[in-house]
C-alpha cells in the first residue's frame, strides 16, 4: 500500500497523487419539493412554503459566497420542480462552477415503486435541468436517500456515472447495477451522521425531532468525522438543505468546517463528480448487490414490526 490508499478490505482505493483522502461538500435543494410530494395540499400552507423557499431565496446565495471564498466548488442536487420553480438560482449554481446532480423530479416517495414509474421521474428531472441549466447531470442522489433494486440499471441506461444513496461504506466503489449484469456505476456512499437534517430539520407537524442543535455541536461532530475520514485515507461527504444550513449561524459553522477540512493535508476536497470518475478509471473491483432473501423460520409469525421503526423516520 502506498501513503495515499485507504486500506480498507470491502472498498479499497488509491487517491490521486499527493492526496491522501477525499470530501466533497453536497446540498439538496430539495425546497418545496419535498413537503409536497408527501402531502399535495401543503402548497396551501403558507408558513410551511417559506420555510421551504427559504432555500433558494436566501440561503442557496449566501452558500455559493462561502464556496467562492473558500475555493472550493459542491455538488448540488436539485429536484426538477426545484429547477423550474427557481431557474435563475440554477443557473447561479452552475456559473459558480459548481456540479448539479439529480434528485428526482419532485423529490417523490419511492417506496414500493414500479421500475416504469421511477423510469419516468428520471426522465423528467432529467428534462427540467436539461430545460433550465443545460446541464446533463451525471449523478444521482435518490429522494430520502431510497435508492431502490431498479435504480442503478435506470440510472445506467441513462449515462449516469455515479449514485450517492448508500451507506454501506466509507469510500467510494463500483457496484454492478443488478446481479450478473455486466454494468456497473460508482456508488459515493452516505452517512445519517453526516446529513443537516438530523442534526437541525424542525417544522411543527412535519418533521424533526423537536430539537434544533447547537451550530457548535455540530461544527464539532463534523470536524471529529472530517478528522477520522482524513486519518484513514477515506471520503468525507457531507449532506446539507439549504434552508435548513443556509440560516445565519448554520452557514458559520459551516465554513468553519469548510475552512478546517480544507487545512488537512492532502485531503482532495471536491465534487461527487470529478471523485467518481477517479473511481471509475482506478477501481477494478465490482460489487454485487444481491435482495437479501428472507430465511423462513419454525418461529415465523413472530413479533418484531419493522414498519414501526420506517414510520419513525421523521422524513
Ligand atoms: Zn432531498
Amino acid at each position: 500500500m502506498t501513503a495515499n490508499a485507504f486500506p480498507d478490505e470491502a472498498h479499497p482505493i488509491i487517491w490521486p497523487e499527493n492526496f491522501r483522502a477525499a470530501a466533497s461538500f453536497t446540498f439538496d435543494v430539495d425546497a418545496e419539493s419535498c413537503t409536497i410530494a408527501h402531502d399535495p395540499t401543503s402548497t396551501r400552507r403558507m408558513s410551511l412554503m417559506s420555510h421551504q423557499s427559504y432555500g433558494p431565496r436566501v440561503a442557496v446565495p449566501r452558500l455559493l459566497k462561502i464556496l467562492e471564498r473558500q475555493e472550493i466548488h459542491g455538488t448540488f442536487f436539485i429536484p426538477g420542480f426545484t429547477a423550474e420553480s427557481y431557474p435563475d438560482v440554477v443557473r447561479r449554481i452552475v456559473d459558480g462552477g459548481h456540479e448539479v446532480a439529480h434528485h428526482g423530479y419532485l423529490h417523490e416517495p419511492m417506496q414500493g415503486i414500479d421500475a416504469a414509474t421511477e423510469a419516468n421521474y428520471l426522465d423528467r428531472g432529467l428534462e427540467a435541468l436539461a430545460k433550465v441549466a443545460g446541464v446533463r447531470q451525471v449523478g444521482y442522489r435518490a429522494p430520502w436517500w431510497t435508492l431502490t433494486g431498479h435504480s442503478p440499471a435506470l440510472a445506467a441506461a441513462r449515462g449516469f456515472l455515479y449514485d450517492s444513496s448508500l451507506l454501506d461504506g466509507d469510500a467510494p466503489y463500483r457496484m454492478a447495477v443488478a446481479p450478473g449484469d455486466s454494468r456497473d456505476i460508482v456508488e459515493i456512499p452516505v452517512d445519517w451522521a453526516l446529513d443537516d437534517w438530523e442534526q437541525y430539520a424542525f417544522y411543527p407537524g412535519v418533521t424533526g425531532s423537536g430539537v434544533i442543535e447547537s451550530p457548535a455541536k455540530v461544527l464539532e461532530m463534523w470536524t471529529l468525522e472530517a478528522e477520522a475520514h482524513h486519518a484513514q485515507g477515506s471520503c468525507f461527504v457531507l449532506t446539507n438543505h439549504p434552508f435548513i444550513s443556509g440560516r445565519p449561524s448554520k452557514a458559520v459553522a459551516l465554513e468553519q468546517l469548510i475552512e478546517r477540512v480544507n487545512a488537512m493535508d492532502g485531503m482532495w476536497v471536491t465534487t461527487l463528480e470529478r471523485i467518481a470518475e477517479h473511481t471509475k478509471a482506478t477501481v477494478n473491483e465490482i460489487h454485487s448487490h444481491a435482495r437479501i432473501e428472507v430465511p423462513t423460520s419454525p418461529g415465523a409469525g413472530a413479533s418484531f414490526k419493522p414498519a414501526r421503526l420506517l414510520e419513525a423516520i421523521p422524513r
